[in-house]
């Protein structure tokens, strides 16, 4: 049994590790649970409780992870038990090797058409059953045969990646045509795999401090991380 842990208004699966999320969620004895995974972070919990939209797709997701130290650390206290931080690019490589073993279908949609074809040459690379990949640069009129495309692929797993909140709009649309396959929505993953990005030093990283690493790296993203801030007022306020 996955304890949850309600987090301003969302409630989030509790994992010891991201293996544990994988057997118990995604990769069962049973075989591969339908539905969408999604990352949630202080930024989303707090844009969420402005924005019904997205409160209402974080809440349809049928898998909810603690993506931020923020988030996994609230959980801890709350179940008084450590609960593990589960960094959506760390799931999506791990889900992926993992599907290596039952050769789980898979498609990949989103990035630049150079970055969705690397990603694919490489999890082909390591044995990983790629059935097919498309680029994240298509009209609302070419929607649909997107959609279709990975519906006749078979693909049995989805990784999305088109920026939020349009990769979980495309899900849920998608997952209508394709109710048997899990759908993760993965940011700018690919572009990380790729080596196209690069993520937070071991230092950082090690420390939880991938946040402060992103803010010296991209000082832009001050105002977004305004909202971080304000996430620990509320969490110190019980307002979380
Ligand atoms: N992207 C895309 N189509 C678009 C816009 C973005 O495929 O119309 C891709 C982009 O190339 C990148 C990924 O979406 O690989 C994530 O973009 P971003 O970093 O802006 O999203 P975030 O992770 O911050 O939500």
């Amino acid at each position: 049994m996955i304890n949850k842990v309600n987090v301003g208004g969302i409630d989030v699966a509790a994992y010891q590790s991201i293996d544990e999320l994988i057997n118990s969620s995604i990769l069962t004895i049973e075989g591969v649970q339908p539905g969408v995974g999604i990352a949630i972070n202080p930024e989303k919990i707090m844009a969420a409780k402005k924005d019904p939209l997205l409160m209402s797709i974080l809440q349809s997701a049928t898998l909810r992870y603690p993506d931020g130290v923020g988030v996994s650390y609230v959980m801890s206290r709350r179940l008084n038990s450590k609960v593990a931080r589960i960094p959506g690019c760390e799931l999506w490589e791990r889900l992926m090797v993992r599907s290596i073993e039952q050769q789980t279908p898979v498609f990949l949609l989103g990035a630049t058409q150079s970055t969705v074809s690397q990603t694919s040459e490489k999890l082909i690379a390591l044995g990983v059953n790629v059935v097919g990949c498309k680029d994240g640069y298509f009209t609302k009129e070419q929607q649909q045969s997107v959609i279709d495309e990975i519906v006749d692929s078979g693909a049995k797993i989805v990784s999305v990646a088109l920026g939020s909140p349009r990769q979980e709009l495309f899900i849920f649309e998608c997952l209508k045509y394709a109710p048997n396959t899990f759908f993760m929505g993965v940011g700018g993953t690919y572009d990380v795999f790729t080596n196209k990005v690069k993520r937070a030093p071991h230092f950082f990283r090690a420390l939880n401090l991938e946040w402060l690493f992103r803010l010296l790296s991209q000082p832009s993203r001050l105002l977004r991380q305004g909202n971080l801030v304000k996430y620990v007022y509320y969490y110190l306020t019980k307002k979380v």
